[in-house]
């Protein structure tokens, strides 16, 4: 075990269905610490870059219009095992495969609008705070 910092998104559709407090909540009683935090409505080279992964995917350009249809929520969490700890409260990509009590299951409409993101591993963590926040953009907790 030791401490990490993982990318964390409130997506477009958690944003409209007002669930900023709710998924705050949720990570705040898990143990993960907020270390950074920013509204933004994404560009379209924004959406691009971030999900630049899954460019070759059929539902890439889907994905970059529903990324940019309405603002997000993007934070740094940060704890014992952030990276697989913030997935867990996530549930699977697919609503319809989620854990009962995960954000997903609980609030996802399908496996597009699927409420929020999460890191995949550290790597693609450092990567994505980097990608919002630069190199000074987190605020570590001094009490
Ligand atoms: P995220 O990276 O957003 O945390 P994830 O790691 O669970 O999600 P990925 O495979 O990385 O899943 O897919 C990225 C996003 O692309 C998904 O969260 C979802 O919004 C969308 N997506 C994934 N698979 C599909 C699909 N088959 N059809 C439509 N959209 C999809
Ligand atoms: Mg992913």
């Amino acid at each position: 075990m030791s401490v990490e910092r993982t990318l964390s998104i409130i997506k477009p559709d958690g944003v409209e269905k007002n669930l900023i407090g709710e998924i705050y909540g949720r990570f705040e009683k898990a143990g993960l610490e907020i270390v950074a935090a920013r509204m933004l409505h994404l560009s379209q080279e924004q959406a691009e870059g971030f999900y630049a992964v899954h460019k070759e995917r059929p539902f890439y350009n889907d994905l970059v219009n529903y990324m940019r249809s309405g603002p997000v929520v993007v934070q740094v969490l940060e704890g014992e095992s952030a990276v697989s700890k913030h997935r867990e409260l996530l549930g699977a990509t697919n609503p319809d495969d989620a854990d009962p009590g995960t954000i997903r299951k609980d609030f996802a409409a399908s496996i597009e609008e699927n409420v929020v993101h999460g890191s995949d591993g550290t790597d693609t963590a450092a990567e994505e705070i980097a990608f919002f926040f630069g190199d000074d953009g987190v605020c570590p907790r001094t009490r």
